[in-house]
């Protein structure tokens, strides 16, 4: 018997907006596939983690405007596992909370298509939560309905319950039903809902654009129409709703709803990013610079080699500790290397990245301007000592002059190179932005290679430097500069936007 190519299909939750809250073995699978057909309720991210030889495929699905009909997709998945795929069917929500994941399921059964179901957060209950509203409390409570409002009373037809529906003790939560709000008010007033029940509405719930109306049965109609409320909502009728007074959590956050431009290289990026999410606001990821090999890697490869004769060996980032240890690696070396030299970390992600290779560092300057770590340095530094400075190509040469000027020899070292990135997608980022943050001198060059007209675009804007330094190469620029912290890292540049959102 010959084998035939034995596709899958999972029938995946994505969650309801915020990549946070997709499960780990969805992660896993998207990470693997090799197709992955979605639709417009997945978050970028989200699709992101599909690797890059994977087949993306948008199915569309917005109302009114439906790239593939239900039929169409589920031909495709079926006509996919048969080609012996393995195929990610990524639905916002859950898979089986209004997002026909059932009948998908039976014809990839009746095809003979293996498949798994990783159900998501549904949005009929994360929606809510974002917006400080508990589905069940003990005071309000004991039950919830999630009911689709896609079948309008006002039009004539439902299968909706009203009488069972209208029920004070039961909290009714509508999915899709923006369109018919009026007439499922109508009918559960009709039915005896009290009018002063408290009725709440989530839009684009656990997104940094997410938007919550409160009213109540009697003036939500009059409340969506006058702001123009839009969908996609969930709507929460029931006394739990009051609770959002005392335990909205989300979109009350000073950076709430921001959109932060973030300009340090890729690979910088992701804890600041994960950080700014943390805070409610929303990274825009532009890269200025990215980090590479230096132009001559000789150098670095010989003060590598004999790193056991120096006194000091001082990082300045933790690009040149991973060079450092990538060239320690190349020779079969490990940190061992270093024999009897001291080592200094230059800021407390490099002294975390040395920590990470097991090296502990002997001294990390409490300030991170080139001035103060000099200062420090000669403390700790005797005269006549060797001191290496390892760090990237461009690096100032204030340490290094203050250092041989007191007597010390100074090795300078480059371990990488930072070179500027041209891409057009940084201009239009930095438009759609609301907050621009830089975190060196390089990056604020390289943005305004990208940016040349940045002053007057800036009009508006909050602009944030990391550090002094930055700030003056900013200034240069004529570039005003909104905020500088008092502690030069993304901890201290993320408390001082926050603060000064809020006082704004
Ligand atoms: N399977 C999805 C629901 C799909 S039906 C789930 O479990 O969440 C599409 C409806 O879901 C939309 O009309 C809207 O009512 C709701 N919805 C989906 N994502 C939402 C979000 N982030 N915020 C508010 N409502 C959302």
């Amino acid at each position: 018997m010959s084998a035939k190519p034995r596709g899958k299909v999972w029938l995946v939750g994505a969650g309801p907006g915020d990549p946070g809250l997709l499960t780990i073995k969805a992660a896993r699978v998207i990470g693997a596939c090799d197709v992955l057909v979605y639709d417009y309720l997945a978050s970028a991210a989200i699709v992101g983690l599909a690797s890059r030889a994977c087949e993306k495929i948008y199915v569309g699905k917005k109302a009114g405007a439906h790239t593939l009909t239900q039929d169409e997709i589920t031909a495709l998945i079926v006509r996919l596992g048969l080609e012996g795929r393995n195929v990610v069917r990524l639905k916002g929500g859950d898979v089986f909370v209004f997002a026909r994941g059932g009948e998908e399921a039976a014809e990839l059964r009746a095809a003979g298509v293996a498949f798994e179901i990783i159900p998501g957060i549904t949005s009929a209950i994360a929606a809510p939560a974002y917006a400080g509203i508990p589905v069940t409390h003990r005071d309000h409570n004991t039950s919830f309905t999630i009911a689709t409002g896609h079948e309008d009373p006002l039009k004539g037809y439902t299968s909706l319950d009203f009488a069972k529906l209208a029920n004070p003790k039961q909290t009714l939560i509508f999915l899709m039903a923006m369109g018919s709000l009026a007439g499922l008010v109508g009918k559960l007033l009709e039915h005896g809902m009290p009018p002063g029940m408290p009725v709440g509405i989530v839009r684009e719930g656990t997104k940094p654009t997410q938007e919550t109306l409160i009213g109540t049965l009697e003036t939500i109609v009059a409340d969506v129409a006058r702001v123009q409320f839009k969908a996609p909502a969930i709507i929460v009728i029931g006394d739990v709703v009051r609770e959002r007074e005392t335990i909205r959590w989300f979109d009350n956050t000073p950076l709430f709803g921001k959109r932060v431009l973030v300009t340090r290289a890729a690979d910088d990026a992701v804890d600041f990013a994960s950080k700014l999410w943390e805070s409610g606001a929303e990274p825009v990821l532009a890269p200025t610079i990215a980090i590479g090999a230096p132009d001559d890697a000789a150098p670095a490869r010989a003060a590598i080699a004999a790193l056991a004769t120096y006194a000091w060996v001082v990082f300045t980032s933790q690009h040149g500790v991973d060079a450092a240890f990538a060239a320690l690696a190349a020779n079969g070396g490990d940190a061992r290397r270093f024999g009897g030299a001291k080592v200094a970390a230059i800021g407390t992600r490099t002294a975390a990245r040395l920590l990470a290779h097991g090296v502990r560092a002997d001294f990390v300057p409490p300030k991170f301007v080139a001035e103060d770590v000099a200062a420090g340095l000669l403390e700790h530094a005797s005269r006549g000592d060797r001191v290496l400075l390892f760090g990237a190509q461009e690096m100032r040469d204030v340490i290094a002059t203050t250092l041989r000027s007191a007597g010390r020899v100074v090795d300078v070292v480059a371990g990488y190179k930072t070179s500027h990135v041209h891409d057009a997608a940084i201009a239009e980022a930095a438009a759609s932005c609301d907050i621009w943050t830089f975190t060196s001198a390089s990056t604020i060059a390289s943005f305004l290679e990208n940016v040349p007209d940045a002053a007057t675009r800036a009009q508006g804007k909050v602009v944030a430097c990391i550090g002094p330094i930055t700030a003056i190469a900013a200034r240069e620029a004529r570039l005003r500069v909104d905020i500088v912290p008092d502690d030069y890292t993304v901890d201290g540049l993320l408390e001082a936007l926050e603060a000064a959102v809020a006082t704004r």
